[in-house]
């Protein structure tokens, strides 16, 4: 499976290749500044097939915590686009910057509910974690 996308402004490509190894989504209080208030839909994707192709993302962590996520988005129209986090082997990929869209084929989980808002959708039956999902070996 080859994947491709990028931003809104089409600055920043990317290719992602392999089989998401989990969708889900996020509704920690973080993703929703950047979704606009809903659930992040995110895809977890090989990092070694991963790479951007056009321009290259700004990054940006946070300095007041422990071991933050850094994030990676467009610097010229601000698009969201990826997401790493420390000891996680996975790119967490945004299902909204996708040219296809609908490659995402729905969530397999729901995490971090405890930011869950009363206007988040979690389809009935979805397991839910409270923060992150057990790990996996
Ligand atoms: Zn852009
Ligand atoms: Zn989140």
């Amino acid at each position: 499976m080859k994947i491709e996308g990028g931003c809104y402004c089409g600055q920043v490509r990317y290719v992602a290749e392999g089989a998401p190894m989990v969708q889900g989504q996020c509704h920690c209080r973080e993703c929703q500044y950047i979704t606009g208030g809903a659930p992040h839909m995110y895809m977890l994707m090989q990092p070694d097939g991963f790479r951007y192709t056009m321009g290259a993302p700004k990054q940006f962590s946070r300095s007041d915590l422990e071991s933050p996520v850094t994030r990676e988005f467009c610097p010229e129209c601000g698009t969201h686009i990826t997401t790493r986090r420390p000891g996680l082997r996975a790119i967490i990929l945004k299902a909204g910057t996708l040219d296809d869209p609908s490659l995402f084929d729905g969530p397999q989980m729901a995490i971090f509910t405890i930011d869950t808002q009363p206007y988040h959708h979690i389809p009935e039956g979805l397991p839910a974690y409270e923060r992150m999902p057990p790990s996996r070996r």
